[in-house]
């Protein structure tokens, strides 16, 4: 609550009444923020064009107690990719990538990982337009990862006891993991660390795109 600054990406906007935006963004102090830009429209703002659609900049805002949205005070802009939005292949990459993050990610929940993710393969799609797809792809599974939408392949959902390389696993119709005993034996069976045995198995994620999400990505999203 109060005033706060920290980094952002302008995920959407919206018109509201003659002069304002509601604008959308991931934050990396307080996750996904919704708020109100007010006069934003107007010819001469204090906001400039920073509020445009997958923008990099520093907000401050003001959160009143029991209100969702925010009141956007002042802007820095970082970086604009302003120039991909002409092409429309890339405006819908960029579109979607935002619906999952607004989808996927609960208002106020800082997750630093996530828009480190986020910022990088923007970042990648600015700097290699043609690899597109495979960024998205790489993304889809990054967020489903970091918002906690993929099972731990290595613990037991039950007991958390740790999966084990000289005992069965099993994988549940609810997609969860359970080791021999609180399993009971229901499911498809799988020896943890046989790579490849399973979706989830960690030889097989993350997709690896070394060499082309610039800030690195072996085992840790960028
Ligand atoms: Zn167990």
């Amino acid at each position: 609550m109060g005033l706060s600054e920290t980094e952002a990406l302008v995920l959407r906007t919206y018109n509201l009444a003659e002069a304002d935006k509601i604008v959308v963004c991931l934050t990396h102090g307080n996750g996904l923020v919704r708020g109100v830009a007010r006069g934003s429209r107007r010819l001469r703002n204090r906001f400039g064009a920073a509020l445009e659609p997958f923008t990099q900049l520093y907000i401050t805002y003001y959160q009143k107690e029991n209100h969702d949205l925010v009141s956007f005070r002042q802007v820095e802009l970082i970086r604009s990719h302003f120039h991909l939005l002409s092409d429309a292949e890339t405006l819908t990459g960029l579109s979607y990538m935002a619906d999952l993050v607004i989808e996927f990610s609960p208002p106020y929940h800082p997750n630093a990982r996530l828009f480190r993710m986020m910022k990088a393969c923007l970042e990648a799609i600015a700097t290699s337009p043609p690899d597109l797809q495979t960024i998205l792809r790489y993304f889809e599974v990054w967020l489903l990862k970091l918002e906690g939408f993929l099972p731990d392949t290595k613990r037991c959902c039950e007991c958390q006891a740790r999966a084990s390389e000289n005992d069965t696993a099993f994988l549940g119709s609810d997609l969860l993991l359970r080791c021999r005993s609180c399993s009971g034996g229901e499911g498809n069976g799988f020896i943890p660390g046989a790579s490849g045995e399973t979706p989830g198995n960690t030889e097989v994620w993350p997709l690896c795109l070394c060499g082309r999400i610039p800030t690195g990505c072996e085992q840790d999203p960028p």
